[in-house]
């Protein structure tokens, strides 16, 4: 892999605008700030652009745009105010109401460029709220084919989680996070920016008047040190890939579990940013979900439960398991014999786990590394899981009598939109579906991550903030680089996208002030 996929030549000593990190925040930066004629490098530590974003499914929370009134939802930035004021705690207002006018703005800005195009993803979100539109209000970039982009972007454009995992490269059409990052990158590139992979960033400096200018960073051919006169943007996800900072920040799961592409998300950006005076809040923690166990020890974000039940260790059920995975994923971490669970189904879908794993992994090997267990019966099951039989079995044969009367007494499943979004088979509750048919299988599941969300302290333009509450001159910092503007809550499909975005569009405005 080339040392610098955009440009042969060495980087330059100076840019107008320095990004680090190449996902959806960064790249949109960088794709506005080149659009604009800005002299614009983005620097990536990996071999790959795109991290995580690349692997998600590339909706984006960004309400009141021509997108949803394309769709004909009812949408509007009022009702995502209304929304937010229910389901944030204590935010930042000034931040919050940044986010909600320039949601419009950006996909306009982003659509009048040939290479984006958004449609409506039907996506319930997240909480029974006012304000919330059914069937859910977030976008995506359309997908595209790999060879409607310059090819130095196919080249190094990190594949879908499930190819990258197993080393396989990217598909020839684009959906999701792979469009997005695509689509992204081709701006950057049209329009004269640089991408430069393989380059670690770890730290930054000022100049006399204290402003931040200087970016440093180990390349593949030792260490560069660049300038940037407008200043330098940092979204280069949070330090869900770090077990010391995930210990030290108090941040439930492991690093292993976490969704994150290996190698990339450790924080060590957002160190270096506070080692230079920038503040840090790390309360927000991380956007959770149930992850899927593997035979190699990691997990995989597991979503839209259809059938089966997830239990403890002591053999009982103890939420809603078609809850929104991060909701799921909090009452997953709020005890310890709760990590790792055990998820209950039948052989209905043949033997294939009942929800959307990704990836899922081969059922074969599962069984062979004891991840997952099959037996005939559920008491065998039990014993195969290290349950206890007598409770596992009441446990099931309650949670089937629910099936039956359509009412889940204990965790109210299937009352929610959400809950049914996934689910069909259930009769007289979509969500509530009998395990009835042998072999039974358990797997085991863990708390995973698509990222954390806490660092540093932003204002409504994406200026970092010094301990003092006063901007860094010449710092922005967009994505799960900083603490959210959402908390601790996730409000829907795309929060994390949406609101990266809408940062690091605010942060390259600001620079053109
Ligand atoms: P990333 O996208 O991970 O990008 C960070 C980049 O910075 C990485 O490439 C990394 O290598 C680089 N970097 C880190 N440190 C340095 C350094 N020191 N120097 C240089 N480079 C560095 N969210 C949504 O909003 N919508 C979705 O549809 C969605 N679907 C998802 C589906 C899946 C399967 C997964 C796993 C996640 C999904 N998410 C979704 C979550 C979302 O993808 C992430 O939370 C978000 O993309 C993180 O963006 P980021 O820019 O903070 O980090």
């Amino acid at each position: 892999m080339s040392e610098t996929a955009a440009a042969s030549t060495p980087l330059l000593p100076e840019y107008d605008v320095v990004v680090v990190g190449s996902g959806g925040g960064a790249l949109t930066g960088a794709a506005l700030a080149a659009k604009a004629g800005l002299r614009t490098l983005v620097l990536e530590r990996t071999p790959l652009i795109g991290g995580t974003s690349a692997y998600s499914g590339g909706a984006c929370w960004l309400p009141g745009t021509e997108v949803q009134q394309r769709a004909g939802l009812p949408d509007s930035t009022e009702g995502a105010r209304a929304y937010l004021a229910a389901v944030l705690e204590k935010p930042d207002q000034d931040r919050v109401e940044a986010l909600l006018a320039q949601a419009p703005r950006l996909v306009s800005a982003l659509e009048a460029d040939p290479l984006m195009e958004f449609e409506w993803i039907p996506f319930s979100e997240y909480y029974d709220a006012p304000g919330r539109v059914p069937m859910g209000r977030s976008i995506q970039p359309k997908a595209i084919r790999r060879d409607e982009l310059d090819p130095r972007v196919g080249a190094i454009l990190r594949p879908p989680v499930e190819r990258d995992r197993a080393g396989r490269p990217g598909r020839s059409t684009l959906s999701g996070g792979q469009a997005l990052i695509g689509r992204l990158a081709a701006m950057v590139l049209r329009d004269g920016g640089t991408i430069a992979v393989g380059h670690d960033v770890s730290g930054f400096g000022r100049d006399e008047s204290g402003r931040v200018t200087t970016v440093l960073a180990t390349g593949p051919d030792g260490p560069v040190e660049v300038r940037a006169t407008r200043g330098i943007l940092v979204a280069a996800g949070g330090f869900e890939g770090s077990p010391e900072r995930r210990s030290l920040h108090g941040t439930p799961g492991r690093a292993e579990w976490s969704m994150a592409p290996r190698g990339t998300n450790t924080g060590d950006v957002i160190d270096a940013a506070a080692a230079i005076g920038a503040a840090t809040d790390w309360s927000g923690e991380g956007w959770f979900c149930p992850g899927l166990l593997q035979p190699d020890g990691s997990g995989t974000f597991t979503l839209g439960f259809r059938s089966g039940l997830m239990v403890d260790q002591t053999g009982q059920r103890y939420g809603n398991e078609c809850l929104p995975y991060d909701r799921f994923g909090r009452v997953m971490a709020a005890a310890p014999e709760r990590t790792p669970s055990w998820f209950v189904f039948d052989s209905s879908e043949g033997g294939r786990l009942p929800a959307i794993a990704m990836p899922e992994g081969d059922p074969a090997e599962h069984l062979a590394a004891g991840t997952w267990v099959q037996a005939d019966t559920i008491e065998e099951l039990a014993v195969a899981a290290g349950l206890d039989p007598v409770v596992l079995t009441a446990t099931v044969e309650r949670f089937n009598g629910f099936a039956a009367t359509g009412v889940d007494e204990d965790f109210g499943r299937g009352t929610d939109e959400y809950d049914t979004f996934f689910a069909s088979a259930g009769s007289p509750n979509k969500a509530l579906v009998p395990v009835a048919q042998g072999p039974f299988h358990a797997a085991q599941f863990v708390l995973s991550d698509l990222g954390t969300k806490g660092g540093l302290v932003t204002d409504a333009s994406g200026r970092v903030l010094d301990e003092g509450g006063d901007p860094l001159p010449g710092l922005y910092a967009a994505s799960n680089s900083t603490a959210s503007v959402f908390g601790s809550a996730y409000p829907g499909p795309g929060a994390p996208l949406g609101a990266a975005m809408a940062f690091a569009s605010l942060a390259v405005e600001d620079m053109l002030r």
